[in-house]
């Protein structure tokens, strides 16, 4: 058993009332590299932001759980030595399939869990989120759980259709389970194709395909019931046009990439909205970097020569979600 308190990690409670009081929004961005590691630390620390860095079970099965860990143990020391005294970390589970993937978790350091019960029936669903609740709880890790369905793929999660949550279950859902955080659905999606270039319209002035408007009425709703209970946004990457771009200029393929507009997302993290997961950008930030050194150097093959500006590009998309999008920057 691993306390993470002792790894300097913190859980999400106070972040996460901070957030909603403050009207801003934590950012979760999923990690499975050191240079993802890195580019993390050097955002949060440069705008004086918590984060949180979470890991689904595909960065399990790539990276290894425990090395994961100790990255995240390093990544406080990484912090501290990059001047930030009193970093604010929270090492996460991202869609916990299971009590018992939750509880290895839990036992190994992480300091806070989600367990995705929103494919099982409700009854289910608060069973399995009210076990996870009842052992993290024990050693003061937080659990995010989730109600409603959000369509699209990204790793072991896959839904062809969304269906939004219903606002009506919310409070039921959290009182039975004790959850500190509820994962809701109102339109956004994984991975980088979150709309059929059907569902879009197109900008007249730009030509580009414009996805349909988030679900802020189903939002709305649910902080009516459910009044400063801090609500998660999973699918949440903008899908840069310029990185898709880079992508495509530099012999990618990527067709009809589509993810939520920012302007959307900052009017998310005003709300009681206070985690905001972004794992897509990352992934195209870093593509667009490697695939363009490797074009313009082609007799380069030190990885460090392609990892360096990659990483450099995650860091500085990084910043640009804290300090525009989710105004989390100066809040440590
Ligand atoms: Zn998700």
């Amino acid at each position: 058993m691993v306390d993470y308190k002792t790894l300097g990690l913190v859980n999400t409670r106070e972040m996460f009332a901070k957030a909603v009081s403050g009207g801003y929004a934590i950012p979760a961005f999923n990690f499975n590299n050191m240079e993802q590691m890195q580019a993390i630390v050097q955002a949060a620390v440069e705008t004086k932001s918590p984060v949180i860095m979470q890991v689904s079970r595909g960065a399990r099965d790539y990276a290894n759980a425990t090395l994961l860990r100790y990255m995240a143990e390093g990544a406080v020391a990484y912090a501290k030595e990059l001047g930030c005294e009193n970093p604010q970390i929270v090492l996460h589970l991202d869609h916990g399939d299971s009590f018992e993937t939750c509880k290895s978790c839990i036992d190994s350091g992480f300091s806070s869990v989600m367990i995705d019960g929103s494919a099982l029936p409700y009854d289910e669903n608060v069973a399995v989120t009210r076990r996870v609740v009842e052992y993290a709880h024990r050693f003061d890790v937080t659990v995010e759980g989730e109600l409603g369905v959000l369509a699209g793929v990204e790793d072991e999660v896959s839904a062809a259709e969304s269906h939004y949550t219903k606002p009506e279950e919310v409070v039921d859902f959290v009182t039975k389970t004790g959850c500190d955080s509820l994962a809701i659905s109102i339109g956004t999606s994984h991975g980088a194709y979150k709309f059929t270039p059907e569902q879009c319209t197109v900008d007249p002035a730009t030509g580009r395909l414009l996805p349909p408007p988030l679900a802020f009425d189903v939002l709305e709703a649910v902080e009516k019931q459910l009044p400063g209970f801090p609500i998660v946004l999973h699918g949440s990457s903008s899908v840069p046009q310029d990185e898709v771009d880079t992508i495509n200029a530099y012999g990618g393929a990527l067709k009809a990439a589509v993810g939520i507009p920012e302007e959307q997302l900052r009017k998310a993290a005003r709300s009681a909205v206070c985690k905001i997961n972004i794992d897509s950008d990352s992934r195209l930030a870093m593509t667009a970097a490697v695939r363009k050194h490797l074009a313009e150097h082609p007799d380069h093959f030190d990885p460090r020569q392609y990892l360096k500006p990659a990483r450099e590009n995650m860091r500085r998309m990084y910043v640009h979600k804290i300090v525009n999008v989710l105004g989390s920057n100066n809040k440590l």
